[in-house]
């Protein structure tokens, strides 16, 4: 299995950026921005990431918002803060080198058992077995293994499995054709079964069970968050605060906005009238929101027009916002969630690192602004 694995991947595997370097840091930034992100979509966050900051060291020196900014629309932001956090602490603790020794590399912020058997196969020919989605797929249909693959124990479970296969001269490259066998063959829907090169000892082809495998347990249904959203004019400037620096979209910049108690989703499938919005939750929305800004941030807005509605998936959950053009009327903002605000002009908003949510705001705004 291990040779036909290797064969195949020397003659088929992608040209990555990542793949034509053994630097340890070129590989963990790779590995660190493919956790829960398509290749497609990381290739040019990659190249752009490595060219403005080419090792360990100019982005342990870099400003935490340019980080910030050069990850800006990847999604799960903490990654790119532990990752700069990471680069501190080589350059402080480790004089700038990539630790060698996995258990020194597991301790860094970010690094889990995935990105260390990744960055430490890889760059360091470790002999450690990578365990991603596309691994434990494989290995569920190459074994007729049937503990579910995304249940919490499911990296414990499949490691086991995996260790025994692992090639351990050339485990950087193995754990590579492992997963490009996920990534190009053994697709989760309709696996080209014909092409794999492991098919003659693939338990699930030969008992005609490919499709039954893997087994998943089911899922849980995300719930929706609804928020209400100000973009608060002051002359020709609006409002961004800053988001604390730790936790879900920690450091980002964004309009205010809040949770709401209403459930719009609901409403609406009964009551989809145009005149029922208005009054039970347009009406309710503007006082919760006037509300909340005067309460949060100490400042009195008067809502001029409702300016759209935004639908946003994150991984376990929805959020519906309704976005509300205002203009400020009194108070000395005081910052009691975020960390930070400014005043700026539109045309400076891409100089800051926002979340995806607010970027679907843009357009209706430049629309209302004629711009
Ligand atoms: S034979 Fe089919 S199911 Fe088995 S490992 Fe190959 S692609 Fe996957």
């Amino acid at each position: 299995m291990q040779k036909q694995l290797l064969d195949w991947y020397s003659q088929n595997h992608r040209n990555l950026p990542w793949r034509q370097t053994k630097d340890p840091y070129m590989i963990w930034v790779s590995e660190v921005m493919l956790q829960q992100t398509q290749v497609n979509t990381v290739i040019p966050y990659y190249l752009n990431f490595i060219n403005h900051f080419p090792d360990v060291i100019s982005l342990a020196d870099a400003d935490s918002q340019q980080v910030l900014k050069l990850w800006e629309g990847l999604g799960y932001y903490s990654r790119a803060r532990n990752l700069h956090k990471a680069a501190k602490i080589i350059l402080e603790t480790y004089t700038g080198q990539i630790p060698k020794d996995p258990y020194l590399f597991i301790g860094l912020p970010g690094v889990g058992q995935y990105i260390m058997a990744a960055v430490q196969s890889i760059a360091f020919n470790h002999s450690l077995a990578v365990v991603d989605g596309n691994v434990k797929r494989v290995l569920a249909r190459f074994c007729m293994e049937k503990y579910p693959v995304n249940s919490h124990n499911a990296h414990d479970y499949y490691s086991k499995i995996a260790y025994p296969y692992l090639h351990t001269q050339e485990p950087g490259t193995y754990n590579q054709a492992i997963m490009e066998l996920g990534a190009l063959i053994c697709k989760p829907k309709k696996p080209n079964c014909n092409q794999c090169p492991i098919m003659d000892e693939c338990k699930a082809f030969a008992n005609g069970q490919v499709e039954h495998y893997p087994f998943r347990e089911p899922k849980k249904t995300v719930p929706t968050h609804d928020l209400v959203c100000a973009i608060i004019f002051k002359n020709t400037k609006i409002l961004i605060v800053q988001r604390k620096l730790t936790g879900f979209l920690g450091g980002l910049w964004e309009f205010p906005s809040y949770t709401t108690k209403t459930n719009k989703n609901k409403l609406h499938e009964i009551h989809e009238s145009q005149e029922f919005y208005q009054e039970n939750i347009q009406n309710k929305n503007e006082e919760y929101l006037k509300n909340q800004l005067y309460t949060n941030l100490n400042i009195k807005v008067s809502i001029n027009q409702f300016l759209c509605r935004v639908k946003h998936a994150y991984t376990h959950f929805k959020i519906l916002m309704d976005v509300y053009r205002c203009t400020y009327m009194s108070g000395k903002i005081m910052l009691n969630e975020f960390t930070d605000y400014r005043w700026i002009e539109i045309h400076e908003l891409h100089q800051f690192p926002l979340p995806k949510s607010n970027h679907k705001c843009i357009p209706a705004l430049k629309a209302y602004m004629d711009i």
